[in-house]
């Protein structure tokens, strides 16, 4: 444990949404310390301006900054979120959509009866599969409520949240100022470099030399410091992932607000919603190899039954990730470190988990320059990085489209030998969850029940040949009972509307 720091000056470069959130993070736990915090952005370079869903991770993250839900979520039109639900990802008419949940400690109670039944389908039993009637994030999603549990409730809910990315990036510049973070606006055009290669200074364009003894990599895609400067190795996910472009749009809200994503394919992607209190967030994701931007934009627009006259906002995405975070003096977070598509919406859990993460390498060191962590820090990030890669990628494998070139190309490429096996213990019949406790798969984002939502609720599985008649008594499982406790259970939480203006009142 350090009793000193041992950076005296730290410069991040980028105020986006990594930006702000890694200067709030590292003056807050570092508030102790005889540190300078530097933020240089430019106004020359805009931010990416998306990235409203989220994680439960964040949750955790705005607690160890001592900033309650209700504030944040107020400055940013946030609402909450119960999951996601993925529409027309598969041809089966029985599999239209299903939902990826936030758990509950509720779904415990039936989630035997769900692994059984997916065995059971395995074997060819005309059985009840599916994941949504099984978990209570989907019911609450279904009934607009909210997944806030009352006062005293004694069962926990995972959530996110959905929020404006950029108020979110105010709201933290806000918070990092009065927590003493100072802030430059200034395009850095030259980076120099010690002996040894680590970062000594940056300089302006009107060639002002900002000197600091360790540097925050927050410059989005263009990964000034790490990628650019450093060269770190890059690892790219486009041989599996195809999704290089993204067309986006804002639009009005509805009389009620949902609280999951809607994740819908299209002909070469896949399109999200996002609700907030004032509007919704809405993004088209798809390869530029099989589809141009005006056709993507043409079929976007038509998607969401708007005017020719609407405008669109076109965005380039590059999916992978440096083969390290942390370099040198130089630590990367966001997009600058790398990015796996926005399906999962997984990108600001990479950024608060990554600062998370320095800070307790850093504090944990053993040696007084702090560094005495990094190839474990370095190690732990492409891990996260290559089980969320996987997750992702099983999506695409999983869809059963065969309506366009793109959902072909997106399911025929080779896995990585560790989702192979756990797609060939799927098709088996056998434990999946073994197999993601022994790839250690489970300790990263997605659990279980992620891993078998996802292939059960794509409908990845055998044709039926026997009749659920033809299965023991014992063994069959009473789905109304099931029913009746998930709508049972979801009568304990709150319409969304009500919760979010009950947050206005408080
Ligand atoms: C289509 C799409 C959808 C997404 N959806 C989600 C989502 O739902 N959930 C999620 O978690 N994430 C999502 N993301 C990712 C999310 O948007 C980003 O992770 C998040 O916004 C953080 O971005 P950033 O701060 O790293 O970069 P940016 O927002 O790009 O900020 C970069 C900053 O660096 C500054 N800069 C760059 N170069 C220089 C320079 N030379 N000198 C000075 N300053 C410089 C810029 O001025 C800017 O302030 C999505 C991304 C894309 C592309």
């Amino acid at each position: 444990m350090q009793t000193s720091l041992p950076f005296k000056k730290i410069i991040i470069i980028g105020g986006g949404t990594a930006g702000w959130m890694s200067a709030c993070y590292l003056a807050k736990m570092w508030q102790d310390y005889d540190l300078e915090i530097k933020i240089i952005e430019s106004d020359a370079i805009g931010t990416i301006g998306v990235g409203e869903g989220t994680t439960p991770s964040i949750k955790g993250f705005f607690e160890q900054l001592g900033i309650e839900a209700k504030e944040w979520m107020l400055a940013c039109n946030a609402t909450y979120k119960t999951g996601i639900r993925f529409v027309n990802w598969s041809s089966d008419p029985n599999y239209k959509s299903y939902f990826h949940p936030f758990y509950s400690q509720l779904d415990e109670y039936f989630q035997h009866e769900f692994f059984q039944n997916i065995q059971l389908k395995h074997r060819g039993f005309d059985v009840h599969a599916h994941p949504d009637q099984y978990l209570l994030a989907s019911e609450l999603a279904q009934q607009r409520k909210a997944p806030i549990e009352p006062e005293h409730y004694p069962f926990d809910m995972a959530y996110a949240y959905h929020f404006d990315a950029t108020l979110l990036a105010q709201f933290l510049k806000k918070k990092a100022l009065q927590w003493n973070v100072t802030h430059q606006v200034a395009t850095i055009n030259e980076v120099k470099q010690k002996d040894d290669g680590s970062i000594a200074s940056v300089v302006t364009e009107s060639g002002e030399t900002i000197e600091a003894d360790f540097f925050v990599d927050c410059s989005g895609f263009r990964s000034l410091l790490l990628g650019k400067t450093l060269k770190v190795p890059y690892n790219s996910f486009a041989d599996s992932l195809l999704n290089d472009s993204a067309v986006t749009i804002v639009t009005e809200r509805e009389d009620t607000t949902p609280s999951m994503t809607l994740s819908t394919a299209l002909s070469c992607g896949w399109a999200w919603r996002i609700p907030l209190t004032n509007r919704f967030g809405n993004g088209y994701v798809f390869s530029s190899r099989f589809q141009s931007p005006q056709d993507a934009e043409e079929e976007f627009r038509r998607h969401l039954a708007l005017p020719e006259s609407a405008q669109f906002n076109h965005l380039k995405m590059r999916v992978g990730h440096f083969a390290k975070g942390w370099e040198k003096n130089v630590l990367a977070v966001g997009l600058s470190q790398g990015f796996i598509e926005p399906l999962e919406a997984t990108a600001l859990h990479f950024a608060t988990q990554s600062v998370v993460d320095f800070v307790s390498a850093v504090d944990n060191s053993t040696d007084q320059a702090g560094y005495s962590n990094q190839t474990a820090y370095n190690n732990k990030l492409s891990d996260r990085f290559s089980c969320v890669r996987d997750y992702i990628e099983l999506h695409y494998l999983a869809n059963s489209r065969h309506d366009t070139p793109y959902w072909k190309a997106a399911r025929s490429h080779t896995p990585s030998r560790r989702l192979q096996r756990i797609l060939t213990t799927w098709h088996q019949g056998k434990s999946v969850p073994r197999v993601l406790d022994e790839e250690a798969v489970s300790l990263q984002l997605f659990g279980h029940e992620s891993w078998l939502c996802l292939l059960a609720g794509k409908g990845v599985f055998p044709e039926s040949e026997h009749t659920i008649d033809a299965l023991p008594t014992a063994m069959r499982i009473d789905m109304q009972k099931i029913k009746h406790f998930v709508e049972t259970s979801a009568k304990h939480y709150p319409l969304h509307d009500d919760a979010l203006a009950a947050l206005k009142q408080s």
